[in-house]
């Protein structure tokens, strides 16, 4: 079933924001021109022309309130926070349709062609996203209207067939005008994914599929821009004698034990990510306290031990727990290599948390 997905219609405004601006600014512009044209030539003793000039003040105070909330706006960084530009652009979007249908409703009731509605309702579909399931209702609430309009108030000509090709030619505009509506989501909604599938890809490791170094050195200058680092570790694990295992065993068995180490770390990653920082090494970076990470280490250990014992697959880990003055990601890769060092040295198949 067709299913519109909010949160990706508020993303796309927020990417657009500069073409919100430049079609906000163009109305505003337009519209104040109108109002001068209209003070200049209006004749406002017919009531007709006062809800012309009307409109005019309703879309450029709309157009002028939508500038000064995306600039409220623009800087936000949650998403979720920028919904209320969205649900306003949604009213103004309504309001454009509402407005071009009014306008070219006066306009069909004085005889003319009904341009105002059929640009405008097929011009929102190019540079705004919205629900193509709301939008092709007031497209055709919009029709009725002028349908109706032209049935009751326009003095039919003598003709019928041209009141008829009026109709028809309206209904066609509409269907092109819901098909343009829910093609230009499905094009959004593509693009969406297909970028979410090459973000995915790439910071993830071909051959483990856990995270790869990429997304380690984001994720570790997000740490380094928390205000309190203190509660969180790096944790770098590296296989034991990985070497002599892809020498006596092969490259290939060497990949498969890298999938298992990666499947036996991965069953206690909750409160935890874990990245391959390169060949045999992970890194996890987690909240657990220093007991819980030896706890972890050791379970690691023998899980490798319960399913691998041909190779007698072993880790040894290096821990380092951040504090508030670390601020390079450089020196605190820097410190956990030196804990897995000694790990290596010391205490192979334990976990060594750094010391000064
Ligand atoms: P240590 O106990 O000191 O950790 O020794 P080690 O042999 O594990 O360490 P060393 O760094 O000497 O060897 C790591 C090996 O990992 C070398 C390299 O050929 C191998 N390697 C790196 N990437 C891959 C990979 O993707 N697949 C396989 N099978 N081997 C890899
Ligand atoms: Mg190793």
């Amino acid at each position: 079933m067709f299913k519109v997905d909010q949160t990706l219609l508020i993303e796309n405004l927020k990417k657009n924001i500069k073409s919100s601006y430049g079609v906000l600014i163009a109305i505003s512009i337009l519209e104040i021109l109108m109002i001068v044209y209209g003070l200049i030539t209006f004749n406002f003793n017919e009531p007709i022309r006062i809800v012309y000039f009307i409109s005019y003040f309703v879309l450029l105070a709309a157009s002028v309130t939508g500038i000064f909330l995306l600039t409220y706006y623009k800087k936000e960084k949650n998403i979720h926070r920028f919904k209320e530009a969205y649900f306003y652009s949604f009213f103004y979007v309504t309001l454009l349709c509402i407005w071009s249908t009014l306008i070219s409703a006066l306009d069909t009731f004085n005889g003319n062609f009904p341009f105002t509605f059929l640009t405008v309702f097929i011009a929102i579909p190019f540079f705004c996203l919205i629900d193509p399931i709301i939008y092709s209702l007031y497209g055709v609430i919009g029709t009725i209207a002028l349908i109706i309009t032209n049935i009751f108030y326009t003095q039919s000509l003598e003709d019928k067939t041209i009141d008829f090709g009026y109709y028809v030619n309206i209904v066609i505009f509409l269907l092109i005008v819901i098909l343009a509506t829910f093609k230009s989501y499905e094009v959004v909604v593509t693009r969406h994914k297909n970028e979410e599938t090459l973000r995915i890809q790439s910071l993830t490791d071909q051959l483990t599929n856990v995270y790869n170094r990429r997304a380690l050195d984001l994720k570790i200058n997000e740490l380094m821009n928390l205000k309190d680092k203190t509660n969180y570790s790096l944790i770098l694990i590296d296989i034991d004698k990985f070497k002599e295992i892809n020498d006596k065993f092969g490259h290939t068995y060497g990949d498969t034990c890298l999938k298992e180490v990666v499947s036996v770390i991965s069953k206690y990653l909750s409160k935890m990510s874990l990245f391959r920082y390169g060949g045999d090494e992970f890194i996890v970076t987690t909240t657990l306290n220093r007991d819980e990470i030896n706890y972890f280490i050791n379970q690691i250990n023998n899980d490798l031990r319960l399913i691998d014992n041909k190779v007698g697959l072993q880790i040894s880990a290096g821990v380092y727990n951040l504090t508030n003055n670390d601020s390079k990601p450089d020196d605190v890769l820097y410190k956990v290599d030196k804990a897995l060092y000694e790990s290596k040295v010391i205490n192979s198949g334990k976990c060594v948390f750094f010391n000064e």
